[in-house]
């Protein structure tokens, strides 16, 4: 018998089941051969402290620490390296681009010109402004996920992959969590299943939130002959219809999708990288011979786009971790905090103050009628 069975080892339900390890005796169960495999292993891997509403913002911030200065023996890699992200507009985005500043004073102006010799592609006269933010870079999110295995591990946390979750039962102050050939019982489940979150409710009779699973599509580019692009912004159009960013010496490049999906194993749509291709086209000169490599993921909402966080208003023993939606890597270590403290009823120190500002707003509770 466990105390606590997390369900599903993506960013999500790794870096809550190694903090939990510390106090709990806990199971990490993962359908998949290996962790990572679905969104966790498909992002652009980047941190935007400016990205999603306020709560989502809020729990980035409180992630930065960590990314900044992890535990002793966490990793030898850095986990944040610094990239500016840029937005950008044409003529007819003036409106979106003022929207933009007045919500985020801190964000620099930046000139059509100042775009064209920050990222030398873009073509002249296309582009019309832009806005710098320099507090964002690229997560190593592969580092992120190994170091918080190997935390657990130490902690003797235990994971099973290949060890689909098909049944979940309450009875007598227990979760029995049928795995096909067996069944491992908790007094806590935590539903850390991106895609299937809602899914693997269904299968504990506990009402679905109405989850959304959204397909994003990415692709990789040669970059252009004898250019050094390692220091290129992340640059995003302001209205979030492409974005495109360096990446291992490549160009990633994605056309921003959020088609709704079931929950699967998504694969990129050739239409999706027609349209990436076509809104790329549009802004910059590059001979492109041919796609590298292309991807899509599920980034899976709530239907008011802000995390789900805490127990289950009905069912006892049910925690849902989930609708990480497009910032899950970014904001993994405050959402981690998060959950250990509401599962294990730990105090919230005043250094803790924005994961104590968001418990309301990510309680699962919100959505009860
Ligand atoms: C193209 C793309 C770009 C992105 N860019 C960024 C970015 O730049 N920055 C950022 O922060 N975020 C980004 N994201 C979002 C980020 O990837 C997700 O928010 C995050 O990975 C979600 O993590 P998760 O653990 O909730 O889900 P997942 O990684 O999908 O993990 C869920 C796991 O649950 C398992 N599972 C499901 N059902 C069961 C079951 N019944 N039993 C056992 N296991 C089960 C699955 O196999 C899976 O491994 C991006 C996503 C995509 C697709």
């Amino acid at each position: 018998m466990y105390d606590i069975i997390v369900i599903g080892a993506g960013i999500a339900g790794v870096s809550a089941a190694a903090e939990l390890a510390a106090d709990a005796k806990v199971l990490l169960l993962e359908l998949e051969a290996r962790p990572g495999m679905h969104a966790t292993g498909r992002s652009a891997a980047y941190y935007a402290p400016t990205y999603g509403n306020a709560v989502v913002q809020n729990l980035t911030a409180a992630s930065e620490s960590f990314f900044r200065r992890p535990p002793a023996g966490f990793t030898d890699n850095p986990l944040l390296r610094p990239r500016d992200a840029l937005f950008v507009g044409t003529p007819v985005q003036a409106l979106s681009i003022a929207e933009m500043q007045a919500e985020n004073p801190s964000l620099i102006a930046m000139s059509a010109e100042d775009l064209v010799r920050r990222v030398p592609i873009v073509k002249p006269g296309v582009l019309a402004q832009g806005l710098l933010d320099p507090v964002g870079g690229d997560l190593d999110v592969d580092a992120i996920l190994q170091g918080y295995l190997r935390l657990y591990q130490q902690r003797d946390g235990e994971l099973r992959t290949r060890s689909g979750v098909k049944g979940l039962r309450y009875h007598e102050g227990l979760w029995h969590v049928d795995l096909g050939a067996e069944t491992v019982t908790a007094a806590i489940v935590v539903n850390a299943a991106g895609a299937w979150a809602d899914s693997v409710a269904a299968l504990a009779a506990v009402k679905p939130l109405g989850l959304v699973p959204k397909r994003r599509t990415a692709i990789l580019l040669k970059a252009p002959p004898s250019v050094d692009i390692a220091d290129w912004p992340l640059l995003i159009d302001v209205d979030e219809q492409f974005y495109f960013k360096p990446d291992a010496g490549q160009i990633l490049l994605s056309p921003a999708d959020e088609t709704p999906s079931v929950p699967c194993d998504a694969q990129a749509d050739e239409l999706d990288i027609a349209v990436a291709m076509d809104r790329f086209l549009r802004v910059v000169d590059l001979d492109v011979q041919s796609i590298n490599h292309r991807w899509a993921g599920l980034r899976t909402f709530a239907p008011d786009k802000t995390f789900v966080v805490g127990f289950d208003g009905q069912a006892k023993g049910f925690f849902w971790l989930a609708g990480q939606g497009g910032y899950g890597v970014q904001s993994a270590p405050g959402m981690a905090n998060l959950a250990r403290h509401l599962l294990l009823k730990t105090t919230l120190s005043a250094a803790d103050k924005r994961l104590r500002d968001s418990v309301e707003a990510v309680a699962p509770t919100r959505f009860s009628t």
